[in-house]
């Protein structure tokens, strides 16, 4: 990279450098990488203390019952609207039961760009839509960087589409309930490249242990679809010395996609 650092910053929006103007809370001083839970911390765990609106009745979905391997063989043949009524309705998981909205996804349902995150956090799950808060700026501001836009040519998805309380990382068996929908989405959009942000979706959709720093810089796959890493925009609110590698990731996301043939799978 031959930006300096502050050319960098004011790339990314963050100039001049984001402060925390009360202190964090504290389990974002445990150094939990959630985006919910440093969104809350960012906002002075307004998450917590917001009133929000009454829960609507969860109208169960029918797929919900079934044994995962017969769940996930009907999700691969949905299509959208079948997609979003049964994620609206799902309670396969025990996530469903702290919820106020599921978190779809959002974007060009064409898009030939897919960022996952890995859930929604407080605020997402007050809206029903990934990425809003302080980490959502930041994520624009990535995109923008790089001359993309929410809703445009991009898809932005979580791993699970329900909060985990206390915002803490999905467990297993909920990643494991939750991604057949998203891999139907992924299914339905066809992505020329998927990026992972932060380690929550990284090895999940990776299927193995790793670090961000050691998966950044390679053209991975999930399920034929290249896949890169990078940091978690809740992650870089609070790690400056990041931002820059965050930088340099948007710049290799972006000859990654040059690089890749100028076709565009056909949707599943
Ligand atoms: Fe269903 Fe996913 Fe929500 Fe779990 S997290 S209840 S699998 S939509």
């Amino acid at each position: 990279m031959s930006a300096n650092r502050d050319e960098i910053l004011k790339e990314l929006g963050l100039w001049p450098v984001w402060k925390l103007r009360e202190p964090p809370a504290a389990d974002a001083l445990s150094g939990s990488t959630g985006a919910a839970r440093s969104a809350d911390a960012l906002s002075g765990g307004a998450g917590a203390s917001r009133a929000l609106p009454k829960r609507p009745p969860v109208v169960a979905d029918a797929a919900s019952a079934l044994p995962l391997d017969a769940r996930a063989a009907e999700i691969a043949r949905m299509d959208w609207p079948q997609l979003k009524a049964s994620v609206a309705g799902c309670t396969a998981c025990p996530l469903h039961k702290g919820r106020n909205k599921t978190v779809f996804g959002v974007g060009d349902e064409q898009a030939e760009w897919m960022f996952i995150g890995e859930g929604p956090g407080a605020d997402e799950d007050a809206k029903g839509e990934p990425f809003v808060g302080q980490a959502g700026k930041l994520l624009d501001n990535m995109l923008a960087a790089i001359g993309l836009k929410r809703g445009k040519n991009v898809y932005i998805g979580n791993m699970v589409k329900c909060r985990p309380p206390g915002n803490r990382n999905p467990e297993p068996l909920e990643v494991s309930q939750c991604e057949p929908y998203l891999r139907r989405q992924i299914g339905l959009i066809g992505p020329k490249l998927i990026v992972a942000l932060g380690k929550v979706a990284a090895v999940n959709l990776l299927k193995r242990d790793a670090s961000v720093a050691s998966l950044r810089g390679k053209v991975l796959e999930y399920q034929g679809t290249p896949l890169i890493v990078t940091y978690h925009p809740a992650y870089l609110l609070r790690s400056l010395p990041d931002k820059a590698k965050a930088w340099e990731d948007l710049c290799f996301a972006v000859e990654t996609m040059n690089s890749l043939q100028n076709t565009k799978p056909a949707p599943i």
